[in-house]
């Protein structure tokens, strides 16, 4: 497993965005590829994505997930939000493919007025044409959400559902922690992680996971709120995260801290992470 967190684009990308990567002691990272509360994007920077590329092979940080606009909702009737989420979505797939970025991770939005089969249908069409149109190289990764509302993918049945659905290998998912505690899943324990992972397996596929959004959480079990904490300090804690994060199925993923931040905050959480995994940093590649 690799460790890493959520690092800026704003101001003298990519320069400040490895360094503030490295600050923290990430081997891995997530970030935006533009505003993640607008829908305005601006045209590809190839310099700057390339710099971004060579400093990343230059210090070892890999994989790099771009994490889509909070605005994205591809599941939604709405005409409108669902053809501006979709250019979205496809914006960050390109900027991935030419920026040789592995992952694209996506929330799937809410399913508002449609039944959940009709829903399912709507996002699982949406996603096969975004994969189908997109430029080899990054996968897709959908995100478990809290299951607030209307929300979609709240569950392993429905994102298995989905992923089955669309049947495309480019497609993965990408579970956040936090979320699964708030939809339900109690993952504070060794019996709990047992339950969550069977779940995992059988409806998703250990292969299909590719990245955890490592947070915790204050909410209580099933509150469907979204609130992250630091790691190991909220209701999932020490125990549940020793549990999950020494998942040998797990070994392969990449897990990104979306944790209150400040570089001491970050550091605080990675090592918390490695500590309960029970690793060392590897070592960044020269
Ligand atoms: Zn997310
Ligand atoms: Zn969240």
């Amino acid at each position: 497993m690799r460790f890493g967190v959520h690092v800026g684009i704003g101001g003298n990308f990519p320069i400040k965005t490895i360094e503030q990567a490295r600050a923290a002691g990430c081997e891995c990272i997530q970030i935006f590829a533009g505003n993640p509360r607008g829908w305005r994007r601006t045209p590809y920077d190839a310099r700057a994505w390339q710099e971004f590329k060579t400093l990343r092979k230059q210090h070892g940080i890999f994989p790099v997930l771009i994490h889509s606009s909070y605005l994205v909702n591809l599941t939604t009737t709405n005409r409108t939000l669902h053809a501006n989420s979709s250019m979205l979505v496809a914006h960050d797939l390109e900027v991935a493919a030419r920026g040789g970025i592995e992952f694209v991770n996506t929330h799937l939005g809410s399913y508002g007025e449609q039944t959940r089969t009709a829903g399912i249908k709507r996002v699982s069409a949406t996603i096969s044409k975004l994969i189908r149109v997109a430029k080899p190289g990054p996968m897709l990764l959908l995100e478990n959400s809290a299951g607030a509302g209307n929300l979609c993918g709240g569950t392993m049945e429905e994102l298995g559902e989905i992923l089955r659905t669309v049947g495309d290998k480019r497609v993965g998912v990408c579970l956040d922690t936090a979320h699964a505690w708030a939809s339900g899943y109690d993952v504070h324990d060794e019996k709990g992680v047992d339950a969550f992972m069977s779940a995992v397996r059988k409806h998703i596929g250990l292969k299909r996971v590719r990245a955890l959004h490592l947070n915790d959480t204050k909410v209580d079990l099933g509150a469907k709120r979204d609130l992250h904490w630091h790691l190991a300090q909220g209701r999932i804690g020490t125990t549940g995260f020793r549990a999950l994060l020494r998942r040998p199925e797990l070994a392969h993923v990449a897990a990104i801290c979306e944790t209150p931040k400040s570089v001491e905050e970050d550091r605080m959480n990675l090592r918390a992470a490695r500590r309960l995994a029970g690793v060392t940093r590897s070592k960044p590649k020269a």
